[in-house]
């Protein structure tokens, strides 16, 4: 939190609640720059963070079968408008000697989605890295949410969901281990 400029962000929220109208100075919107400050540095705590150091520690072992890691929770901040976007991330890779713990995984994925995002950047920047970090044979990833500035403004949507996907290596291009890849990362969604 020590990188985000608090201050800034508070000054720049009671500016927008002047400018819609609202009194900043009212008991119940005293404390809120404050805490919308706090908010956002939480929320793009991944912006001082490279998730590449969670992909340092693997351990090497001689398993070249797929590994899927389906239903990771996330969420994220839609760049366009600075309203989150939330749901499941879907990872599987095809390890070349190296393999890392779950949790890595998970770390990668909530690193990138602590940024002001777009949800067809996150999924490529989590199968690019994965690719690289690893030397992987092949990497997948998908991802299914639910955007809330579809859902409260604009065409308003609720309930529709976002799939996005990356594929890399042999899951790019084999189309049967790209097959058995998406049958195991949207399991019982198809
Ligand atoms: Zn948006």
């Amino acid at each position: 939190m020590d990188k985000f400029e608090l201050d800034k962000i508070e000054d720049a929220v009671k500016t927008i609640l002047q400018a819609v109208g609202e009194d900043p100075d009212r008991e119940g919107l005293q404390d809120t720059p404050k805490r919308v400050a706090k908010m956002y540095a939480e929320l793009f705590a991944g912006l001082n963070d490279d998730p590449a150091h969670f992909l340092d520690v693997g351990f090497t072992e001689q398993y070249d079968e797929m590994v899927v890691l389906r239903d990771i929770p996330f969420h994220s901040m839609c760049e366009h408008h600075l309203l989150p976007f939330m749901g499941k991330a879907h990872v599987a890779y095809i390890p070349n000697g190296k393999v890392v713990g779950i949790s890595k995984l998970a770390r990668v994925v909530e690193t990138f989605a602590h940024r002001p995002q777009l949800q067809e950047r996150l999924t490529s920047q989590i199968a690019d890295l994965l690719m690289s970090k690893l030397q992987a044979k092949g990497v997948g990833v998908i991802i299914e949410a639910s955007h809330t500035c579809m859902t409260i403004r604009g065409v308003k949507t609720p309930g529709a969901t976002m799939v996005t996907s990356s594929m890399q290596g042999i899951f790019r291009s084999n189309i049967a281990t790209r097959n058995e890849a998406m049958n195991l990362l949207m399991g019982n969604h198809r």
